[in-house]
Protein backbone atom coordinates (compact mmCIF):
# COMPACT_ATOMS: atom_id res chain seq x y z
CA UNK A 1 0.00 0.00 0.00
CA UNK A 2 1.25 3.62 -0.66
CA UNK A 3 0.16 6.55 0.90
CA UNK A 4 0.74 10.21 0.11
CA UNK A 5 1.43 12.85 2.08
CA UNK A 6 3.64 16.19 2.58
CA UNK A 7 5.03 17.67 -0.82
CA UNK A 8 4.16 14.62 -3.14
CA UNK A 9 6.42 12.48 -0.84
CA UNK A 10 5.37 8.82 -1.68
CA UNK A 11 6.26 6.50 1.91
CA UNK A 12 6.19 2.91 0.73
CA UNK A 13 8.46 1.41 3.29
CA UNK A 14 6.65 1.53 6.59
CA UNK A 15 2.79 0.56 7.23
CA UNK A 16 1.59 0.27 10.20
CA UNK A 17 -0.20 -2.91 11.52
CA UNK A 18 -1.16 -5.33 13.82
CA UNK A 19 0.51 -8.58 13.81
CA UNK A 20 -0.03 -11.31 15.71
CA UNK A 21 3.56 -12.09 17.20
CA UNK A 22 3.11 -16.15 17.18
CA UNK A 23 3.70 -15.02 12.49
CA UNK A 24 7.57 -16.36 12.30
CA UNK A 25 9.96 -14.39 10.13
CA UNK A 26 10.95 -10.67 9.79
CA UNK A 27 12.22 -8.08 11.81
CA UNK A 28 12.63 -7.13 15.44
CA UNK A 29 14.00 -3.75 17.46
CA UNK A 30 14.59 -3.94 20.79
CA UNK A 31 13.40 -0.75 22.81
CA UNK A 32 14.22 0.32 26.46
CA UNK A 33 13.14 3.87 27.33
CA UNK A 34 13.20 6.20 24.11
CA UNK A 35 16.51 4.05 23.09
CA UNK A 36 16.71 1.41 20.29
CA UNK A 37 19.59 -1.33 20.71
CA UNK A 38 21.51 -0.77 17.09
CA UNK A 39 24.27 -2.90 14.91
CA UNK A 40 26.33 -1.71 12.62
CA UNK A 41 23.47 -2.09 10.07
CA UNK A 42 20.82 -0.16 12.22
CA UNK A 43 17.94 -0.65 14.48
CA UNK A 44 16.73 -3.42 12.60
CA UNK A 45 17.64 -7.27 13.44
CA UNK A 46 16.49 -10.48 11.91
CA UNK A 47 13.84 -12.66 13.49
CA UNK A 48 15.48 -15.64 13.73
CA UNK A 49 14.71 -16.99 17.27
CA UNK A 50 17.44 -15.36 19.40
CA UNK A 51 15.09 -12.64 20.60
CA UNK A 52 13.44 -15.59 21.83
CA UNK A 53 16.26 -16.53 24.17
CA UNK A 54 16.02 -12.29 25.17
CA UNK A 55 16.28 -12.07 28.81
CA UNK A 56 13.77 -9.40 30.76
CA UNK A 57 11.37 -8.72 27.89
CA UNK A 58 7.98 -7.27 28.97
CA UNK A 59 6.25 -7.43 26.02
CA UNK A 60 6.53 -8.33 22.44
CA UNK A 61 4.13 -6.43 19.94
CA UNK A 62 3.66 -6.73 15.92
CA UNK A 63 3.49 -3.31 14.84
CA UNK A 64 3.87 -3.10 10.96
CA UNK A 65 5.45 -3.72 8.14
CA UNK A 66 8.94 -2.58 6.91
CA UNK A 67 9.17 -3.19 3.20
CA UNK A 68 7.00 -5.66 3.20
CA UNK A 69 8.13 -7.67 6.09
CA UNK A 70 6.75 -7.97 9.41
CA UNK A 71 8.19 -5.56 12.62
CA UNK A 72 8.10 -6.66 16.27
CA UNK A 73 9.37 -4.42 19.37
CA UNK A 74 10.38 -6.31 22.04
CA UNK A 75 10.23 -3.94 24.93
CA UNK A 76 13.40 -4.67 27.41
CA UNK A 77 12.95 -4.12 31.39
CA UNK A 78 16.13 -2.49 31.40
CA UNK A 79 18.82 -1.25 28.84
CA UNK A 80 21.31 -4.30 29.96
CA UNK A 81 25.02 -3.31 28.17
CA UNK A 82 24.80 -5.73 25.57
CA UNK A 83 21.71 -7.74 24.71
CA UNK A 84 23.02 -9.10 21.86
CA UNK A 85 26.42 -8.90 20.33
CA UNK A 86 27.57 -6.37 18.19
CA UNK A 87 25.36 -3.45 19.24
CA UNK A 88 24.99 -0.16 20.97
CA UNK A 89 22.38 1.73 22.49
CA UNK A 90 21.08 4.80 20.17
CA UNK A 91 18.82 7.65 21.51
CA UNK A 92 15.63 8.25 19.42
CA UNK A 93 15.64 11.58 19.26
CA UNK A 94 18.78 10.71 16.79
CA UNK A 95 17.18 9.85 14.17
CA UNK A 96 15.06 12.64 14.29
CA UNK A 97 17.91 14.96 14.00
CA UNK A 98 19.42 12.42 11.36
CA UNK A 99 16.51 13.23 9.26
CA UNK A 100 15.83 9.62 7.98
CA UNK A 101 12.11 10.30 8.11
CA UNK A 102 10.74 6.68 7.44
CA UNK A 103 13.29 5.38 10.30
CA UNK A 104 12.07 8.02 12.39
CA UNK A 105 7.75 6.89 11.62
CA UNK A 106 8.53 3.34 12.14
CA UNK A 107 10.77 3.55 15.60
CA UNK A 108 8.55 6.83 16.84
CA UNK A 109 5.75 4.39 16.62
CA UNK A 110 7.65 1.59 18.06
CA UNK A 111 8.54 3.85 21.37
CA UNK A 112 5.00 4.08 21.28
CA UNK A 113 3.80 1.46 21.47
CA UNK A 114 6.40 -0.69 23.47
CA UNK A 115 5.75 2.29 26.32
CA UNK A 116 2.36 1.90 26.53
CA UNK A 117 2.91 -1.76 26.22
CA UNK A 118 5.07 -1.66 29.08
CA UNK A 119 2.44 0.87 31.10
CA UNK A 120 -0.67 -1.62 30.82
CA UNK A 121 0.83 -4.89 32.01
CA UNK A 122 -2.63 -4.33 34.66
CA UNK A 123 -5.42 -3.26 34.81
CA UNK A 124 -5.97 0.55 36.72
CA UNK A 125 -9.26 -0.51 37.70
CA UNK A 126 -9.04 -3.78 39.25
CA UNK A 127 -5.09 -4.82 39.14
CA UNK A 128 -5.62 -7.72 37.24
CA UNK A 129 -3.36 -9.08 34.38
CA UNK A 130 -4.28 -7.54 31.08
CA UNK A 131 -4.81 -9.48 27.83
CA UNK A 132 -3.90 -8.52 24.40
CA UNK A 133 -7.61 -7.81 22.36
CA UNK A 134 -7.16 -10.16 19.51
CA UNK A 135 -6.72 -8.25 15.97
CA UNK A 136 -6.51 -4.60 17.60
CA UNK A 137 -3.96 -2.91 19.54
CA UNK A 138 -5.21 -2.69 22.63
CA UNK A 139 -5.40 -4.33 26.32
CA UNK A 140 -8.47 -6.37 27.81
CA UNK A 141 -9.16 -6.38 31.48
CA UNK A 142 -10.71 -10.30 31.84
CA UNK A 143 -12.28 -8.89 34.87
CA UNK A 144 -14.06 -5.62 34.38
CA UNK A 145 -13.96 -5.74 30.13
CA UNK A 146 -12.65 -2.18 30.30
CA UNK A 147 -10.37 -1.94 27.18
CA UNK A 148 -6.86 0.23 26.99
CA UNK A 149 -5.83 1.65 23.80
CA UNK A 150 -2.03 3.60 23.23
CA UNK A 151 -2.67 7.14 25.09
CA UNK A 152 -2.24 10.33 22.32
CA UNK A 153 -1.35 13.43 24.40
CA UNK A 154 -2.34 16.45 22.03
CA UNK A 155 -0.52 19.40 22.84
CA UNK A 156 0.03 22.73 21.04
CA UNK A 157 3.40 24.51 19.54
CA UNK A 158 2.90 28.54 18.52
CA UNK A 159 5.32 30.41 16.81
CA UNK A 160 3.85 34.35 17.96
CA UNK A 161 5.16 37.18 15.55
CA UNK A 162 4.83 40.85 15.51
CA UNK A 163 5.87 41.90 11.53
CA UNK A 164 9.63 41.06 11.78
CA UNK A 165 10.25 40.01 15.04
CA UNK A 166 9.77 36.37 16.49
CA UNK A 167 8.81 35.46 20.04
CA UNK A 168 11.25 32.92 21.38
CA UNK A 169 11.61 31.32 24.24
CA UNK A 170 14.09 29.06 26.52
CA UNK A 171 13.16 25.91 28.71
CA UNK A 172 15.48 25.66 31.79
CA UNK A 173 15.49 22.10 29.50
CA UNK A 174 16.94 22.97 26.79
CA UNK A 175 21.09 22.94 25.37
CA UNK A 176 22.89 26.32 26.24
CA UNK A 177 21.61 29.17 23.95
CA UNK A 178 18.92 27.40 22.16
CA UNK A 179 15.38 29.24 21.78
CA UNK A 180 12.27 27.75 20.68
CA UNK A 181 8.24 28.39 20.42
CA UNK A 182 5.98 28.33 23.10
CA UNK A 183 4.38 24.86 23.18
CA UNK A 184 2.26 22.43 26.37
CA UNK A 185 -0.17 20.10 26.51
CA UNK A 186 -4.56 21.01 26.16
CA UNK A 187 -5.93 20.04 29.17
CA UNK A 188 -9.38 17.84 29.64
CA UNK A 189 -12.44 20.54 28.70
CA UNK A 190 -10.20 22.73 26.31
CA UNK A 191 -10.62 23.09 22.45
CA UNK A 192 -6.90 23.42 20.86
CA UNK A 193 -7.49 27.53 19.97
CA UNK A 194 -8.45 27.52 23.70
CA UNK A 195 -5.24 26.34 24.64
CA UNK A 196 -3.01 28.37 22.29
CA UNK A 197 -4.24 31.36 24.20
CA UNK A 198 -3.93 30.14 27.56
CA UNK A 199 -0.10 28.61 26.95
CA UNK A 200 1.04 31.88 25.36
CA UNK A 201 -0.40 33.65 28.36
CA UNK A 202 0.92 31.38 31.03
CA UNK A 203 4.43 31.01 29.94
CA UNK A 204 4.87 34.58 28.48
CA UNK A 205 1.80 36.99 29.45
CA UNK A 206 1.26 38.36 26.57
CA UNK A 207 -2.09 37.50 24.02
CA UNK A 208 -1.95 36.62 20.52
CA UNK A 209 -4.55 36.67 17.79
CA UNK A 210 -5.32 35.39 14.14
CA UNK A 211 -4.58 32.07 15.04
CA UNK A 212 -3.23 29.88 11.53
CA UNK A 213 -3.50 26.25 12.22
CA UNK A 214 -0.08 25.00 10.18
CA UNK A 215 0.83 21.68 10.90
CA UNK A 216 1.26 18.28 12.94
CA UNK A 217 3.81 16.34 13.86
CA UNK A 218 3.34 12.66 16.00
CA UNK A 219 6.20 14.05 18.91
CA UNK A 220 7.06 10.55 20.83
CA UNK A 221 8.38 11.37 23.44
CA UNK A 222 6.77 10.00 24.91
CA UNK A 223 3.45 10.21 22.89
CA UNK A 224 2.15 13.96 22.24
CA UNK A 225 0.79 14.75 18.74
CA UNK A 226 1.81 18.22 18.29
CA UNK A 227 -0.24 20.82 16.76
CA UNK A 228 1.63 23.79 15.11
CA UNK A 229 0.12 27.33 14.70
CA UNK A 230 1.08 30.61 13.88
CA UNK A 231 -0.13 33.22 15.67
CA UNK A 232 0.02 37.49 15.54
CA UNK A 233 0.95 39.21 18.90
CA UNK A 234 -2.12 40.97 19.94
CA UNK A 235 -0.71 42.88 23.29
CA UNK A 236 1.11 42.75 26.48
CA UNK A 237 4.12 43.06 27.76
CA UNK A 238 6.78 39.61 27.52
CA UNK A 239 7.02 38.31 31.54
CA UNK A 240 8.25 34.55 31.26
CA UNK A 241 6.65 32.25 33.67
CA UNK A 242 8.88 31.09 37.21
CA UNK A 243 10.15 27.97 36.82
CA UNK A 244 9.03 26.87 32.77
CA UNK A 245 10.86 29.83 30.68
CA UNK A 246 13.67 31.31 31.72
CA UNK A 247 14.11 34.03 29.27
CA UNK A 248 11.82 34.92 26.49
CA UNK A 249 12.31 38.15 23.66
CA UNK A 250 11.68 39.69 20.57
CA UNK A 251 14.19 38.36 18.15
CA UNK A 252 14.45 40.19 14.61
CA UNK A 253 14.18 37.83 11.92
CA UNK A 254 17.72 38.68 10.73
CA UNK A 255 19.50 38.03 14.38
CA UNK A 256 18.26 34.90 15.24
CA UNK A 257 19.26 32.64 18.54
CA UNK A 258 20.61 29.08 18.25
CA UNK A 259 17.10 27.47 17.29
CA UNK A 260 15.80 23.99 17.32
CA UNK A 261 17.23 21.06 14.94
CA UNK A 262 15.90 20.63 11.52
CA UNK A 263 13.24 17.79 12.00
CA UNK A 264 11.26 19.26 14.62
CA UNK A 265 8.26 21.19 13.91
CA UNK A 266 9.30 24.03 16.15
CA UNK A 267 11.70 24.75 13.15
CA UNK A 268 9.54 24.08 10.92
CA UNK A 269 7.40 26.81 12.02
CA UNK A 270 10.06 29.22 12.19
CA UNK A 271 11.61 28.36 8.98
CA UNK A 272 8.67 28.48 7.29
CA UNK A 273 7.42 31.73 8.92
CA UNK A 274 11.01 33.22 7.68
CA UNK A 275 10.46 31.62 4.44
CA UNK A 276 6.94 33.49 4.08
CA UNK A 277 8.23 36.87 5.04
CA UNK A 278 11.96 36.29 2.94
CA UNK A 279 9.66 35.16 -0.25
CA UNK A 280 12.15 32.09 -0.29
CA UNK A 281 10.85 28.83 -0.74
CA UNK A 282 8.88 27.40 1.82
CA UNK A 283 11.52 24.12 3.65
CA UNK A 284 9.98 20.44 3.99
CA UNK A 285 7.65 19.33 6.00
CA UNK A 286 8.57 17.87 9.60
CA UNK A 287 8.71 13.72 9.61
ZN1 LIG B 1 -10.00 -4.64 35.60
Amino acid sequence: MKFWEGEGEVMTDWQVAVIDESQTGGWFVLHCRQQFFCSAHGPLWRRDGRERQLEGVLSEQGIGYWQGEPVFVLELSEALAAPLPGGYWKGLRQFLVEGDRPAFRLLGYAAQIATWARQHRFCGGCGVALQPLAGQRAMACPACHVHFYPRLSPSIIVLVTRGDHLLLARSPRFANGMYSTLAGFVEPGESIEACVHREVAEEVAVRVENLRYVTSQSWPFPHSLMLGFHADYAGGEIVPQPEEIVDARWFALDQLPLLPPPGSISRYLIDLYLAHRQGHAEPPLPP
